[in-house]
């Protein structure tokens, strides 16, 4: 295996930790030197736990000692979106609403975590309520895309992505609502997914749109995807949208990494026109390989597709106005007294908190979802956007009776620089375009790297969407193209990127 531990994959460092010629307490401290050494330059953390991750790793050392059976990935530690709640370590959701905010329990996903005996490194910048796709809206500063720190590392879990990506994580948790996993993992050379809708339980996750919201895992091969997806998922009577099923079989389908005679299904409308040439090509040779690997490849059509973005842009808004709503400066968070006022109404304090305690975007969310759902605009705006959500869902439906997986690109552009799009919403919001669709009618997607744009050198994401309950499709398309491509570039694309501690990246 490989000597530096923060190389090596999380499959590889759980059977050094089975066979104990590594400790969870080497493997954790390594994380923890590589934190301390680049994140200054990266700023993937807005908190490290290094006392609390060391005590896991120290307790988990001691179990496996004694000879207990222990989790696949006990000891293997791992890094958590601050948008999911950890008891006794501080969740901001990126946002100054919720500094200093210290949850009394932990999310389901992170009890599962601690269950599974994985050391908490720390928590993951991120926009701010997971609105948006690039961290510049986190309260705190954005995070770095580690291939080149002058662009973004994709949102709104960047701060996961850019972890994983500079190898100050093996593994990280993300939440993904209209991309927010598959997009970062895109623009940053690693792998996520967006389990199908209810496959990972939403308690103690802030919500943003709870219709559309799904955690899940952020790593850097398609295996050790599927081992965190195993841990993250499962039921919940917590979460009523959770699935009463099992975790679909994801880290066998990992291993098998077999397409023979399954038929994908290319969306016509994911590509193109507004596409990156390199993106295109990356996507385009990826395809090819697929094809060489015996899978059958058709054209598919999902004109809806075309209406997306734009019923989720009011869906969201109005979910996240309503779930916004409870911070009121009365239950918990941020408090802010308006100036020069003697005695201020519940109503002066709730607007001068709000006024402080939210950035730009998260405003502009909520006035524009109060519209959608104001009495007199309810039906043309929210009611005629349910409607393209049915059809959306329609169109997956129609192609899933002749495919088994659809692709396309993942995000239409590599990486794009700090700033070129913080002043432009529609900018912002168009770098989702392939990966609302899925949200929007709850069905799994995945994003692994298809390679380097010919352009600027920077890591294409390929975005893999499977039925509903299916997750395990992506993962034996997923790891398939992992290997073709391993050969095609004679190495992981990720181990292509700048390192990091050797101050050879631009701007560092
Ligand atoms: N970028 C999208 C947005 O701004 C997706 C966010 C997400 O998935 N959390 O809404």
């Amino acid at each position: 295996m490989n000597t530096d531990l923060t190389r090596a994959s999380a499959a590889e460092l759980a059977e050094g930790l089975a066979s104990k010629s590594i400790s969870s307490v080497e493997v954790t401290q390594a994380y923890l030197d590589r934190i301390a050494a680049v994140d200054g330059q990266v700023h993937a953390y807005l908190h490290v736990d290094a006392e609390g991750a060391l005590t896991t790793a120290r307790a988990v050392d001691a179990r496996r000692a004694a000879g207990e059976r222990l989790a696949t990935l006990a000891g293997v530690p791992i890094a958590v979106k601050d948008v999911m709640t950890t008891r006794g370590l501080p969740t901001t959701c990126g946002s100054r609403m919720l500094e200093g905010w210290v949850p009394p329990y932990d999310a389901t996903v992170v009890r599962h975590l601690k269950d599974a005996g994985m050391p908490i490194l720390g928590k993951t910048n991120m926009d701010e309520f997971a609105m948006g796709s690039s961290t510049e809206h986190s309260a705190y500063g954005p995070s770095r895309n580690p291939w080149d720190l002058e662009r973004i590392p994709g949102g709104s879990g960047g701060g996961s992505s850019a972890a994983v990506a500079s190898f100050q994580a093996p593994l990280a948790t993300g939440t993904d609502t209209g991309g927010s996993i598959r997009q970062p993992a895109a623009v940053t050379g690693t792998v996520g997914t967006k389990p199908t809708y209810g496959g990972v339980s939403r308690y103690g996750l802030v919500a943003l749109a709870s219709s559309l919201d799904q955690a899940g895992p952020c790593a850097r091969t398609v295996l050790d995807t599927a081992l965190l997806h195993e841990v993250m998922g499962g039921h919940d009577p917590l979460d009523s949208t959770s699935i009463d099923a099992p975790v679909p079989p994801v880290v066998d389908a990992a291993r098998r990494a077999d397409v023979t005679g399954l038929r994908i299904g290319v969306v016509k409308e994911l590509g193109g026109e507004g596409y990156q040439p390199g993106v295109r090509e990356r996507f385009e040779e990826s395809v090819a390989l697929l094809v060489e690997q015996g899978a059958e490849v058709v054209e598919v059509s999902c004109p809806s597709f075309d209406y997306a973005l734009a019923a989720y842009y009011l869906i969201l808004p109005s979910e996240a106005s309503s779930n916004l709503a409870k911070f009121d400066a009365m239950r918990y968070g941020m408090r802010v007294l308006p100036e020069g006022v003697d005695a201020p109404t519940a109503e002066q304090v709730m607007a001068a908190t709000r006024d402080a305690g939210f950035g730009p975007e998260v405003k502009r969310r909520i006035i524009l979802g109060t519209y959608a759902l104001s009495s007199g605009y309810y039906d043309a705006y929210y009611g005629s956007a349910q409607k393209v959500r049915s059809l959306i869902a329609q169109d997956f439906e129609r192609a899933y009776e002749k495919v088994d997986v659809l692709l396309s690109p993942t995000a239409p552009t590599t990486a794009f620089k700090l700033g070129d799009k913080l002043d432009d919403p529609m900018a912002m919001y168009l770098n989702d375009i392939a990966t609302i669709p899925a949200n929007l009618a709850g069905v799994p997607g995945m994003s692994i790297p298809s390679g380097l744009a010919e352009e600027d050198g920077l890591p294409t994401g390929i975005q893999i969407l499977a039925p509903a309950m299916k997750d395990e499709r992506l993962y034996s398309v997923g790891a398939a193209l992992e290997q073709a491509l391993l050969e095609r570039w004679g190495a992981p694309i990720l181990s292509k990127a700048p390192d990091l501690a050797a101050g050879l990246v631009k701007g560092a």
